[in-house]
């Protein structure tokens, strides 16, 4: 069963969390029991992706059927993915880089995502939901696409994507507008991503909204971090590639790793928690932050939330966020269930921008630690990783890098690391090809940069983004926060 983090009263079974994604009461969905795995059961090792991942949904999804995970997890993996490992591990530099950008969008979204539509669709059935699903999304740049290809030419679904039109960047921005299929919108919004994902969850926060969609036949679901049918299937990849580092003889069953992720709305790396307290060997979680660094400061200056400071566009704009959704499920898992607690820290969050939780709470949530990283740093770890291993990442995996590599100068710790490696170089060329230092003009445009990064590190273009070099144009409106209600009926009145 799944409470919202504010009200245990509140309770659904996983099939109904999914289609709500977010609780009544503006909470979040956490799991009323963590489940445990047996991490040293040897038939681990020889399994592949998709049964590891049908072995963990199963402890998560309690109401779904076995033939229903099965069903779910073979779509989603099957064809889905450049790799045949789904995600593979691959060392460089003394690191160990959990590559999760092998999806159609080429972002570590896609691994959630690709099975979130069979998910939706199976708890519809089972919760006998007749009316169509509406997913409403927020995106600092790569949930949007990754959600638009899940969700395209799906029946019975509709999703509208909300972009920031300061933030995202032009690659981003190109993919989500050329983006094909019928059954769906993009706007950008006029602000940032907070301004966006504000506006989304006051409408989920609705109920009038919500009725009016009702009576249009319409639910309301969300494909953001918040739902807990992205959460999960991200919990597996900790757990294959920690197996595979066991199968590669790297470390030995048993041995604790270290796990830097870089870090947005705080989903990718709540999925690791989980997987530690699941029972995963982890030593540290460390929390990758860029200049937005609300994350980062919480840790490193003694649990103090404040998001009263600059908001800054960055190279890593999947990560320019400010109020990290997520955060509020570590709060409840850290005061162990404390529901009173979780409300006032985020009134405060509401009232003030700002709260601090006690020590005895902050001791809970000593697996993680907190570091930064700022521009410049960015760019050098690209260029570094390039120099020494010949190994290309993006920007928002050197965040993680190097913010490591500043966790690790204070603590020298022998763990071995796994860095999430959140999305493929070529979303972000030209920064990429400035961090290694190739010169471009100023007006180079965004492809001629990715052929450009192709010859250099002599890795094709994947073929999703070549193939949408010419896709026309399809959506180009910008609207305000404040009509985004309109805009979603605007939409909906062309869908019938
Ligand atoms: C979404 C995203 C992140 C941040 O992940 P969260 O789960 O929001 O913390 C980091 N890197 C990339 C490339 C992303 O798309």
């Amino acid at each position: 069963m799944y409470v919202s983090s504010r009200n245990k009263n509140i309770s659904v079974s996983s099939s109904q969390a999914i289609i709500q994604g977010l609780a009544q009461d503006g909470g979040l969905f956490v799991p009323s029991k963590i489940p445990s795995v047996n991490i040293n059961d040897e038939k681990y090792l020889t399994m592949s992706y998709k049964d590891v991942a049908k072995d963990i949904l199963a402890l998560y999804l309690d109401d779904f059927t076995k033939e229903e995970i099965d069903f779910c997890v073979e779509n989603a993996y099957t064809d889905m993915f450049e790799t045949d490992e789904i995600v593979p591990v691959k060392k460089a530099d003394g690191l160990y880089f959990i590559e999760l950008y092998h999806g159609k969008t080429l972002a570590f979204k896609d691994v959630a995502l690709s099975i979130l539509p069979f998910l939706i669709v199976t708890a519809k059935k089972k919760n006998k939901i007749k009316e169509d699903i509406l997913i409403v999304t927020a995106t600092s740049g790569d949930t949007g696409k990754a959600a638009l290809e899940a969700f395209k030419d799906r029946s019975g679904i509709k999703i509208i994507v909300y972009y920031p039109d300061t933030g995202v960047s032009d690659m981003q921005k190109h993919q989500m507008i050329t983006q094909q299929g019928n059954n769906l919108h993009v706007y950008a919004i006029s602000g940032n991503f907070d301004d966006a994902q504000t506006a989304v969850k006051k409408a989920f926060n609705s109920s009038e909204f919500k009725n009016k969609l009702k009576n249009q036949g319409y639910i309301l679901s969300s494909a953001n971090s918040i739902n807990i049918g992205r959460l999960v299937p991200q919990i597996v990849y900790y757990f294959t590639s920690y197996f595979q580092l066991v199968k590669t003889g790297e470390i030995k069953l048993g041995d604790k790793i270290n796990i830097a992720v870089p870090t947005g709305n705080f989903g990718n790396i709540l999925a690791a928690y989980y997987a530690s307290t699941m029972g995963l060997p982890v030593n540290k979680l460390v929390c990758a932050s860029n200049k937005n660094k609300v994350l980062a400061d919480f840790f490193l200056d003694n649990g103090t939330y404040d998001i009263n400071r600059e908001f800054y566009t960055t190279e890593s704009p999947s990560m320019d966020i400010l109020i990290s959704s997520n955060f509020e499920r570590i709060l409840y898992h850290a005061s162990n269930g404390n529901t009173e607690f979780v409300n006032k820290k985020m009134q405060e969050l509401k009232d003030n921008g700002k709260y601090k939780v006690a020590l005895d709470i902050l001791a809970e949530m000593d697996i993680f630690a907190g570091e930064f990283t700022d521009e410049i740093d960015c760019k050098l770890a690209i260029q570094n990783v390039f120099n020494s291993a010949n190994y290309l990442i993006d920007s928002h995996t050197a965040v993680a890098v190097n913010a490591y590599q500043k966790y690790n100068s204070k603590k020298m710790e022998n763990n071995k690391v796994l860095i999430a490696s959140t999305a493929s170089p070529f979303k972000f060329p030209a920064f990429v090809l400035e961090a290694i230092d190739e010169k471009l003009d100023k007006n180079t445009k965004a492809f001629d940069a990715l052929r450009k990064l192709e010859r250099i590190s002599k890795i094709k273009i994947p073929k999703s983004l070549a193939d949408s070099e010419f896709f026309e144009k399809r959506f180009d409106k910008t609207i305000n926060a404040n009509d985004l209600e309109e805009s979603i009926f605007n939409f909906l009145k062309t869908q019938n």
